[in-house]
């Protein structure tokens, strides 16, 4: 860069530099009332209305909009390539928001491994609330076309890699089966980032994220977000949705996202690293039935996964221990590195076993144990879940 960036942030799209650059200065703005180059944090919950009803700062209430917002949803609308971003409260209020914005009666197709606490939302809420939800196997874009019902299918809504296998869909083909059947596709795309994978770019309407994650790293915001390919009339619906419900971020929470946003790219590269050799390693433990990561030449969707994330293959990771689920939380209770605790995409690495929090009807096998890589030694996060994995085996042997 060879002069300095500045204004609303166009010159830096105008400069064509890369993405690491637009998010390492969240869009390289200045404050024109300070000079400063990190943006303030407005807590306004409103705004003066002039003498003559007007807004002439053109903001109303802050359910709507904070200038807070501002950083972080513009950084991810051009990570994304995307025409708008709205930032929610939580991940699961920006992707339910893309529900309700559907009308009653509509055919929905999701998969049957996702976000279980979504997934228990759709099948309880959604489906008392009218949208008619079809489960179809991750992965299969032939179970896809098999399931779409041109005319009737609203929408389709993919996870990918999904929580808690890592199964790999594949975004530009379910593009095209939703587009020829008159369906909207949606992706959470909280695990790839756009660091791996830029779901706009290969033909979908939506892009989600659980911001909690990747996006603000640190464990310390809870936040989601959706990003439009186009601001059309389903786009302002969606807005509509969150302005009614409410469920936006607090200022603070958006500012803790661009700043987090800042420093995205360099630490999920580390994570993809460091992921990839936990995986390979883990894959020749005794101990280890199973490593389920998108990265392994043998896993299910490698193929798909190569053409689709770029640079990496994710910090997520899934082991499953052989013993069976006793084994398994042997293993996590022998941690000292890790944290046992949910969540994933912070610095710190977590370990969790997911069919005890998803309860029944969860498909996740009860011998998995979920690991979220964070910025710690490989070494030491391996050398630690190996010596959990060779306890429990010893205590079972
Ligand atoms: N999507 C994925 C893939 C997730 O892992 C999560 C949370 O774990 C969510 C959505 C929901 O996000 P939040 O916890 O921010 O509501």
């Amino acid at each position: 860069m060879s002069e300095r960036i500045s204004g609303k942030g166009a010159s830096m799209t105008e400069k064509k530099v890369q993405p690491e650059t637009l998010a390492a200065q969240a869009l390289g703005r200045i404050d024109k009332a300070t000079g400063a180059i990190i943006p303030p944090i407005h807590p306004s919950a409103t705004y003066e209305r002039g003498a003559d009803l007007s807004y002439s700062h053109g903001r109303l209430y802050s359910r709507a909009d904070n200038p807070t917002y501002d950083a972080a949803a513009d950084t991810l609308t051009a990570l994304e390539g995307g025409a708008a971003t709205l930032l929610f409260g939580s991940g699961m209020a920006a992707a339910t928001a893309v529900f309700q914005a559907l009308d009653p009666g509509g055919h929905v197709i999701v998969p049957k491994v996702m976000y279980w606490a979504l997934r228990a939302w759709l099948l309880g809420f959604a489906t008392r609330w009218g949208l008619r939800i079809e489960q179809v196997a991750n992965g299969s874009s032939e179970a896809l076309r098999a399931a779409v019902r041109p005319g009737h299918t609203k929408l389709v809504w993919l996870e990918t890699p999904a929580n808690p296998t890592w199964a790999v869909s594949d975004i530009a083909a379910a593009a095209e089966i939703a587009h020829a059947a008159g369906a909207r596709l949606a992706v959470d795309s909280t695990v790839a980032t756009p660091v791996l994978t830029r779901p706009l770019s290969l033909g979908a309407d939506i892009v989600m994220h659980s911001a909690s994650k990747y996006l603000n790293g640190h464990s310390d915001v809870v936040a989601g977000t959706l990003t439009a390919a186009t601001a059309d009339e389903f786009w302002a619906r969606i807005k509509t949705v969150q302005v009614q419900n409410g469920g936006v971020a607090g200022p603070f929470e958006a500012w803790l996202l661009q700043r987090g946003l800042r420093t995205l790219f360099a630490r999920v590269r580390w994570q993809c690293a460091s992921a990839e050799l936990l995986a390979t390693r883990l894959q020749r433990h005794p101990a280890v039935a199973e490593v389920l990561y998108p990265g392994l030449p043998d896993f299910p969707g490698h193929d798909v996964a190569l053409r689709q994330m770029q640079g990496g293959f994710g910090g997520m990771l899934s082991i499953r221990v052989k013993g069976g689920e006793p084994a398994a939380i042997a293993t996590a209770a022998g941690l000292k590195v890790w944290k046992r605790a949910t969540s994933l995409g912070g610095v710190e690495s977590l370990a969790e076993h997911r069919a005890s929090i998803e309860g029944a009807g969860s498909p996740v096998p009860r011998d998995l144990l979920r690991l979220s890589v964070g910025l710690e030694a490989a070494g030491d996060l391996y050398a630690d879940l190996a010596e959990a994995l060779e306890r429990a085996a010893a205590r079972r042997d």
